[in-house]
């Protein structure tokens, strides 16, 4: 076979297959074969959301990391451990939660045998967007929470600043949304920070607690 034989199976545009999926099911199936963007090809696969439908509460995060990478879940590594404790914390069911990224496919780059995180590009959260409107259609959760920078400007627009929104509800498209740092952020912090780096993240989600027993707007 020559190069010009080679010619890669149609991939699913995520476009045109996002509106049409009536369930999660569906929707994650046709996600695992998205060709969107370029980053469907180094990275292992596509990261879909999980979590139940009836969920009362939906995570926004930026993009799957290594370990979520391999194992094909979302949250599954460090920051989604830290997560989980937070959540403990303020009292939230995490079986009650779905959780997800703007953007489904790991982007990094390779130093030696080591796969680096890289922040998406705008392109990208752009062109991974229709997954992300699917799932915040079908799940219809009373609360939307975005985790960090680039989740709160997937959904709130290039002007969002995690710094002057987070903790607060905001009335977005029919959801109460409440933005949060990212716990990967806590992560990086000077040891000597990480405990006030968890406290204030608690102290967030139990804005969110609050505002998921409120009536839907
Ligand atoms: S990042 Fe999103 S749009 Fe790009 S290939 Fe993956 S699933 Fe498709």
């Amino acid at each position: 076979m020559t190069a010009t034989d080679r010619s890669d199976p149609p991939g699913t545009d995520p476009v045109e297959v996002a509106p049409r999926m009536a369930d999660l099911d569906g929707l994650r199936s046709a996600a695992a074969t998205c060709t969107g963007c370029e980053l469907y090809a180094p990275a292992t696969q596509t990261v879909f959301g999980a979590g139940p439908s009836s969920a009362w509460l939906m995570f926004v995060g930026e993009q799957p990391g290594d370990r979520e990478d391999l194992a094909g879940a979302p949250f599954v590594g460090p920051a989604g451990r830290l997560l989980d404790t937070a959540l403990g914390r303020a009292g939230i069911v995490r079986d009650e939660v779905y959780v997800t990224n703007a953007v489904k496919h790991f982007r990094f780059e390779l130093r030696g045998s080591r796969r680096l995180h890289k922040t998406p590009a705008v392109s990208h959260v752009r062109a991974c967007r229709p997954w992300l409107d699917a799932e915040l259609r079908v799940v219809r959760p009373t609360v939307v929470a975005p985790l960090g920078a680039t989740a709160g400007k997937a959904l709130m627009g290039s002007s969002f600043r995690i710094t002057e929104s987070r903790g607060t509800v905001l009335d977005w498209n029919g959801f109460a949304l409440v933005p949060t740092i990212h716990p990967s952020a806590i992560l990086r912090m000077d040891p000597e920070d990480r405990d006030a780096g968890l406290d204030a993240l608690v102290a967030d989600l139990r804005v969110i607690a609050t505002a998921g027993h409120e009536p839907r707007p």
